[in-house]
């Protein structure tokens, strides 16, 4: 950068490195904002979340009368529910919807589906 004495030449090729990294840090610096915002409006929407949560098990609770024991029941179901839905039986792989509805797992082929038919009771 600057004036060359041997070559009484200016060279310019770092101010324009300069100039670059300039821009990005420019670049990132609105990335870091946007970023900012969006953690805080998440942040906001959970705890917002958790407030209706909360009150909606209080009502069920003291209106209701469940217990804490038929909550972890529930989630423990749920939460089975979810990982049938979304990994593969076999290799426990995340699964695409494309892949579910294909019925086979792209990581090891393993047919999905595979649950025996009920028969209905007439
Ligand atoms: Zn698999």
């Amino acid at each position: 950068m600057g004036f060359d004495p041997v070559n009484f030449t200016w060279d310019y090729s770092d101010d324009r490195e300069y100039g670059s990294l300039q821009k990005e840090s420019r670049r990132l610096s609105r990335q870091n904002t946007i970023l900012l915002k969006t953690v805080e409006e998440l942040n906001s929407k959970m705890e917002k979340l958790s407030l209706v949560t909360t009150a909606m098990w209080q009502l069920l609770n003291q209106k209701v009368g469940l217990d804490e024991t038929d909550l972890i029941q529930q989630m423990t179901a749920l939460q089975g529910k979810q990982h049938d839905a979304t990994h593969c039986p076999q290799c426990e792989m995340t699964l695409s919807s494309r892949a579910r509805n294909r019925g086979q797992c792209v990581f090891c082929g393993e047919h999905l589906h595979k649950k025996k038919k009920v028969k209905s009771q007439n």
